[in-house]
């Protein structure tokens, strides 16, 4: 027997609540809440996720300014108009939306974003924070996860956790709110040796792979949570987890179905973190 974990329920949840603080913000400082949304080129994803990120700030009252540069933008002029909005008081978060095209160097780019305006939790302020358990901007993505768990009331604490993946923006962040969760925590990449034993362990398991159906029944044991981040296409188009939902479904206490898991969390976190930038910014 299995519990679906509504992502898509709990966002559109999430996201009125956001949207009543949001409100009692603007009501208590007089001022708008602004998110600066700043992308180079024409990656058709990328469009897609701003226009959806666009979409959930008006939803929740966020008052954003989309930045759309071209390709060729020389690397000089696009941190000039990052450290501007840097500079803005009127801008309370900065998204620079990756990739950014290849003559551009990001890491340099993303480090000319002040920690209390990184909405997406990348910077090295931030990440150390969150290592060295001090309240900061998390990630979106994994921040979001750690929501889906809080509201199902499942206990993290002593339980056996393990992360397949290790990126910066899903997998590491993932382990160290789960490590800070007081889980004991197993970090799983392309070289572990014996990967579905260590997968085999794990009360809680967290797929963030970007292979299509990777986790399958043999690797999941009985009674576990999974938790699905990975965005694919199976054989036939259809978008489809890191996990093979059918086959792993009745082995789970708990599973997040895809679409409608992690993937509608991530844009409300990004909601949740713009105003935790403002209130932040307003405390300072
Ligand atoms: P990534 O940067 O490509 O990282 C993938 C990780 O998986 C790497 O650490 C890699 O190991 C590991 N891996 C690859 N093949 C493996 C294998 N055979 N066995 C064990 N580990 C393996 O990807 P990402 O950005 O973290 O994203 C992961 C997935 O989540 C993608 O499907 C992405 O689309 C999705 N995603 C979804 C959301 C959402 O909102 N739902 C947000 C972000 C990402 P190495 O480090 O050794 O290479």
């Amino acid at each position: 027997m299995h519990a679906l974990i509504d992502g898509k329920g709990l966002a559109a949840q999430m996201r009125s609540e956001i949207k009543q603080r949001i409100d009692e913000y603007k009501l208590k400082y007089g001022r708008e809440i602004g998110l600066a949304v700043v992308m180079a080129g024409n990656n058709a994803a990328s469009q897609v996720y701003v226009r959806n990120k666009i979409k959930a700030c008006g939803e929740v009252g966020i008052k954003s300014q989309n930045y759309c540069y071209p390709e060729d933008i020389p690397q000089s002029e696009l941190a000039k108009h990052i450290k501007a909005l840097a500079d803005d008081d009127n801008v309370d978060g900065i998204l620079v939306q990756l990739p950014l095209p290849p003559h551009i160097n990001a890491d340099e780019m993303l480090r000319l974003i002040p920690a209390q305006k990184d909405v997406d939790g990348f910077s090295a302020e931030n990440v150390g924070k969150l290592c060295t358990g001090k309240e900061s901007i998390v990630a979106c993505t994994p921040n979001g996860v750690m929501e889906m768990l809080r509201h199902y009331n499942i206990e993290i604490s002593g339980k056996h956790a393990v992360v397949v993946g290790r990126s910066n923006i899903v997998g590491k962040p993932m382990a160290m709110l789960l490590l800070n969760a007081n889980a004991t925590v197993t970090v799983c990449h392309s070289r572990t040796k014996n990967l579905r034993g260590e997968c085999l362990n794990a009360d809680i398991l967290v797929a963030a792979i970007g292979k299509a159906k990777f986790i399958t029944a043999d690797m999941v044991k009985q009674g576990a949570v999974v938790i699905d981040v990975g965005m694919n296409r199976d054989e036939n188009g259809k978008l489809c987890g890191d996990v093979d939902f059918e086959n792993v479904r009745d082995k789970c206490s708990y599973i997040t179905p895809v679409p409608g898991g992690v993937g509608p969390m991530t844009i409300t976190m990004l909601m949740h973190n713009t105003l935790q930038a403002a209130v932040l910014r307003r405390k300072l």
